[in-house]
């Protein structure tokens, strides 16, 4: 009888393991290690199984490709390397201003105006690499620079989107505090008007680019009026201090701060005129959602190339990983997640273009991209054996990357509500017991 197992483990003690190792080819011992090509040389762009190019017009075909081919020569040879060190590489600040898709979809002030479609897709290219970079870009020009283009005055829009767009300053936007996350709306740091401007204190946590930012977009609650106001701060105001968070288990690259504010003072010119309550901020994370889920498409799209050319290269058993039934089947399954999840990131893009997209359909969208990306992500940890768990293959990498993703701007489970809420009519975020006291 010759169950699999046993048939091969006669092979082995026959001898079999032995002949076949001496009848291949002698081993370039130059290569430590050489099972298959690693991530700094970026695989070929394969996982567009549908064609997404054909929904595109000339213009985001062209931004597409454009970033890919910084992203992969730039980028990719150091991602590796900084995400292990968990250090930002300050050298491709410059290489990644050349791409000229920070300040996405805003128009004039030295800004691309993109389409939000190709915004977004310019968001998956980064992604696809790496998305600490994308998450980088994405807090700098989609909530950053967006706060200030869509809630700044004029002289404010003149005064700090240029230089952002460059990328020759770099900006962060800080909402999220120790003691709310999910409830941000319920921020606790304030803004007390004095002569001349605003004293800011309280705290502020994990703020992407927080530590180098020169421009920080803070949200506060105004002590007179009770409700949240915006300010852009300067680095090096006084009072201000910037602590890095350490030891995440992705996004190693992005530098996300701990923020404390000690009577920090605002001159009045800095104080955003349009942020006068929370609700101010949704017309920004409108677009930020569309953008945050991109992020995930481009991930996948990354680990499913990454995981193609792998499997034909490596051999297991005298054949190609790629042919083996239940990696074929894998295969698949990431690849038909990868289209669903792009033709929903699609269609976002058009809803919001046509002026018709709700909050609850961006948030599904996030929440529903996300879901299915750790599905894919986990697949592709899975058909890189060992070598899943290596940063050098980008799959580990990309597999971490997407838990904070999963997180942030709004996790799963409150974006799954927000869409909930807008089907039901029915609010769920607070517990019960907290709403029959506050019917009290
Ligand atoms: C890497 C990273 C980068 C970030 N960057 C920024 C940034 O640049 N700027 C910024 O302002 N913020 C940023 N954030 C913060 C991020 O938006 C918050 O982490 C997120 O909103 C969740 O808040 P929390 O971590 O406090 O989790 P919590 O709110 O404590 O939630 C913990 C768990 O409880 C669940 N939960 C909470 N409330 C409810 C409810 N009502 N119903 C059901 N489930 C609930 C959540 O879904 C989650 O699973 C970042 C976070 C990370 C991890």
């Amino acid at each position: 009888m010759t169950v699999l197992g046993s048939k091969l483990h006669q092979d082995e003690l026959n001898g079999g393991a032995r002949s076949s190792y001496f009848n291949s080819p002698p081993l370039d011992v130059s290569v430590a290690f050489p099972q298959a090509t690693p991530a700094s040389k970026f695989p070929p762009h394969v996982a567009d199984y549908y064609q997404l190019d054909d929904l595109l017009t000339p213009e985001e075909q062209a931004i597409r490709l454009k970033v890919r081919q910084c992203m992969e020569k730039e980028v990719a040879p150091v991602m590796a390397e900084y995400w292990e060190k968990a250090k930002f590489p300050f050298h491709v600040i410059p290489k990644l201003g050349e791409m000229c898709v920070a300040g996405g979809t805003i128009k004039g002030y030295g800004c691309p105006g993109l389409s939000i479609t190709g915004s977004a897709l310019a968001t998956a290219e980064v992604a696809r690499v790496d998305a600490s970079c994308s998450t980088f870009i994405l807090v700098h020009s989609s909530l950053a620079m967006l706060t200030i283009a869509l809630c700044g005055s004029e002289e404010q829009k003149q005064k700090y989107l240029p230089s952002l767009a460059q990328l020759s300053n770099v900006a962060c936007w800080a909402l999220t505090e120790p003691d709310y996350g999910s409830d941000a709306s319920a921020l606790r740091t304030t803004a007390t008007k004095v002569a001349g401007g605003w004293i800011l204190e309280g705290q502020k946590r994990w703020i992407g680019n927080g530590t180098f930012a020169d421009v920080l977009i803070i949200f506060a609650r105004n002590a007179s009026t009770n409700q949240i106001n915006g300010f852009i701060v300067k680095k090096d105001a006084p009072g201000l201090t910037a602590t890095k968070i350490e030891n995440k288990i992705g996004l190693r690259i992005v530098q996300n701060a701990d923020i404390v504010m000690n009577k920090v003072f605002v001159p009045d010119e800095d104080r955003l005129p349009g942020v006068n309550s929370f609700q101010d901020t949704a017309k920004v994370l409108a677009v930020s959602r569309v953008m945050v889920a991109w992020q995930p498409i481009g991930i996948c799209m990354g680990i499913y190339d990454m995981c193609h050319r792998y499997l034909r290269e490596r051999k297991q058993f005298k054949a190609p990983l790629a042919a083996f039934q239940i990696n074929q089947q894998k295969l698949a399954q990431m690849l038909g997640n990868i289209q669903a999840m792009t033709l929903v990131g699609w269609r976002l893009c058009k809803l919001y273009e046509a002026g018709t997209m709700t909050p609850g359909q961006a948030s599904l969208g996030k929440s529903w991209i996300t879901l299915r990306a750790r599905e894919t992500a986990a697949l592709g940890r899975e058909l890189l054996g060992g070598n899943g768990v290596l940063g050098d293959f980008l799959v580990a990498k990309a597999f971490c990357d997407l838990e904070p993703i999963y997180t942030y701007e709004g996790t799963y489970d409150i974006n799954s509500l927000v869409t909930a809420r807008e089907v039901t009519g029915i609010a769920s975020f607070k517990p019960t017991f907290l709403t029959k006291q506050s019917r009290l």
